[in-house]
Order: structure tokens, then sequence, then C-alpha cells
């Protein structure tokens, strides 16, 4: 498939979200045409509102519930594009099927549409995934997982221990058994397709969030945990926790992935992991409040607490991301964590909650 030039018209699901936000921002930026579905009036409002220097580029429609079949026959006409990123993203699931059955249904739906719908302008459909649909538990050692990874883990612990399994392990399972779902639904509608899919497998992503959030329970989940540990709710252990990115990396690789002739049929791993030094993605949250406060001391940051810090430098990271094919196809440069923090903590410390 030919690379999808500037000027194209893209459908992205779930608009108002903390992460399509700023896809929709990016593509904006770069020339594209943006359809957004969102679940209210008020939410397309708040976003005409954001982007409103580009109104000639930008629309959204309404999808009340993306699980409901035929919910994005309407959205998907007549656009060039397709990225889909609409999905529960929580961990309170007390059934598994809460979060799982939506997660599916609001993928296998967009593909029906397009399918039906879309029209012959239809060219790539890119799918936000996660690492989730990746990584399994490292008790001991080091792993680096790659795009050939599957979690088989989190679906295994669901059929196990149904409601009993953790509310991440619910959650993983959502992602891997959608985004299994969109590739499975490519196989076997191979020869009614013209199109390619694309998935994008971020970490934990953090940045500054331009969703409107009426009060500190909205924020969005990959937050919560960020924003209580600048804030002193929570003690920053020197721990292994995860991986993680900057909002705006993954919102440019929803835009490198359609200017890339060689990305159709990939997934990519869009993470800020640096092997060799692998301190900057793999984090604690001692890491973090080393971060905030690397550099010239500022005031907002004055009221963050400090931990132990370079606590965190020895901790052997279990968990580590190969980076290469973003690197080598998408040309990835990530953003360094000093930035990525800093920018982060800035926006949400400068709110009135
Ligand atoms: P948000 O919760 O901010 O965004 C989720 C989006 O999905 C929102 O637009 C939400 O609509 C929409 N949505 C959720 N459930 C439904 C539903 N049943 N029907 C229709 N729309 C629904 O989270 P993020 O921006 O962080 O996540 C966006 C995507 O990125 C998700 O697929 C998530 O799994 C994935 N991801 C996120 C990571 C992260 O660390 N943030 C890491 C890896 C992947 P509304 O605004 O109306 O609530």
């Amino acid at each position: 498939m030919p690379s999808i030039p500037p000027g194209s018209k893209v459908l992205v699901t779930g608009a108002s979200g903390f992460i399509a936000i700023w896809i929709v921002k990016y593509l904006l930026q770069n020339g594209f045409s943006v359809r957004g579905t969102v679940r209210s009036i008020e939410k397309g409002k708040h976003l005409q509102e954001l982007f409103k220097e580009y109104r000639s580029q930008f629309e959204y429609i309404v999808v009340g519930d993306m699980a409901v079949d035929g919910a994005f026959d309407e959205a998907v006409k007549g656009v060039d594009v397709i990225e889909h990123t609409a999905s529960p993203f929580h961990f309170h699931a007390e059934d598994p099927d809460d979060i799982i059955k939506p997660a599916i249904q609001g993928t296998t739906n967009i593909l029906e549409s397009a399918l039906n719908y879309g029209t012959t302008s239809l060219k790539r459909v890119v799918v936000l995934a996660s690492t989730a649909c990746i990584i399994e538990p490292i008790l001991e050692g080091q792993k680096v997982f790659s795009e050939k990874d599957w979690n088989r883990f989190s679906l295994k612990e669901i059929e196990e221990k149904g409601r009993g399994a953790t509310a991440a392990h619910k959650y993983r399972a959502s992602k891997t058994l959608a985004e299994k779902a969109a590739w499975n639904f490519m196989k076997i509608n191979a020869d009614k397709i013209s199109w390619d899919l694309v998935t994008i497998q971020p970490p934990f992503v953090w940045g500054p969030p331009l969703q409107a959030i009426s009060s500190l329970n909205s924020l969005n989940t990959s937050l919560v945990d960020f924003y209580n540990t600048i804030t002193g709710k929570m003690e920053a252990s020197p721990a292994h926790i995860g991986n993680w990115v900057d909002v705006r990396d993954v919102a440019e690789a929803h835009v490198k992935v359609l200017t890339t002739e060689e990305a159709g049929g990939e997934r990519f791993i869009i993470c800020a992991c640096e092997v060799l030094r692998h301190h900057l993605a793999p984090f604690s949250w001692q890491d973090v409040l080393d971060a905030v406060h690397s550099g010239p001391s500022e005031e907002i940051f004055s009221t963050v607490p400090r931990g132990v810090p370079g606590s965190g430098k020895n901790t052997l990271h279990n968990v580590l991301m190969d980076t290469s094919k973003a690197k080598d196809i998408l040309k990835f440069k990530f953003t360094e964590i000093e930035k990525a923090v800093k920018d982060t903590a800035k926006s949400l410390l400068s709110r009135q909650w």
C-alpha cells in the first residue's frame, strides 16, 4: 500500500480520549483532515473549540455505544484511513467481560463497518493496541519483548480465575483479545479487503492531558499513579513498575504509520526504551521524582517530594522492550524522560481540581 498523503481524511474513534486528542492534533498539524467519533455532543464541542484554528479540517460525529452492531457504519463513509483508539481503559472491572466485550466488539465493529461501508478510498486501518498485548510478568532476570511476542499469561489468568483475576490482567486480556480479533478479521476477510492493518503498541503513556477533566476522579488511568506520586499521595519506590512513552510520541507514530509505506501489516512497539541505556524507559516512581527535580529548580515543583534520590538507578528492570522496528522503519526518536515528566507534572500541578 502506498503511503497516505496529507490532505487525506482520517477517522479517529474515541477522539475525546487522552491519547486520541493528541493524535487528532498531530494529524491536523500535518495537514490531514479528521473526523472524530465521540460519545456526546458536549465532547464534540470541546474538540471543536480546541481545534478551532483547523475548522475546515475537523469534524466530529456522535457514536453512542460502539459495542452496538453497525455503530460505525455512518462514521466510516468516505474516509481514507481509520485510526481506532476507543477502548475502555480502567482497573475496576469486576466481571472480565465488562471490559473484554466492549474492547473486542468495538474493534470488530469498526472493521465490519469498514468492510461494509468503507469506500474504495480506504487504504489503512490503524488500531491503538498496547504493550499489554505483548508483555508477560518476568519474576526473575530480564526479558526484552518484541513485536513477535504475545501475552498469553493474562488470557490464562482470566480463564483460570475469572472475576478473581487482577484488574490489570482483565485490562491486558481485553487489549490482547481485541488486537487478536483485528488480525484474525484481516485473515478471514483477506479476499474482500483492499486496505491493510497496522497496530501501535505503547506502554504507560504520560504527557499533558488536553481532554476535559471535570474532577480528579476522571483523570485518565495512565496518569493517576503519576499524579499520586508527584503530590506525595503515593510513596515512590525504587522498584520496577513498567515502561513509559510520551503521548506526543504516540501521536507522532499515528502520523508516521500513514506516511511510511512499509508500515502496512506491521505491529510497532512505541516505547521510550533504549536497551543499552535501559533506565530510560523501564521506570520506577523514584525515577519520576528524580526527573522532576533534574536541572534548574522550578517553583512549580517545590511541593513535589524528593524520595530517596538516585535509589532507582540500580533497579533490575525485568521487562524491557525492543524498539528497533520503530526506529528502523518509522525513523523514530523518542522524547527523553526529563521532558516528558516535567511537562506532564507541570500540566497536572497547574490545574485547580
Ligand atoms: P482514555 O480513557 O482517555 O480514552 C479512552 C477512549 O475510549 C475515550 O475516548 C472513551 O470515550 C473511549 N471509550 C471507552 N469505552 C468506550 C465504549 N464502551 N464505547 C465508546 N467509546 C469508549 O484512555 P487513553 O487515551 O489512555 O487510551 C486510549 C487507547 O490507548 C485505549 O485503547 C487504551 O487501551 C490504549 N492504551 C493506553 C495506554 C496508556 O497508558 N494511556 C497505553 C497503551 C494503550 P469517552 O471519552 O467518552 O470516555
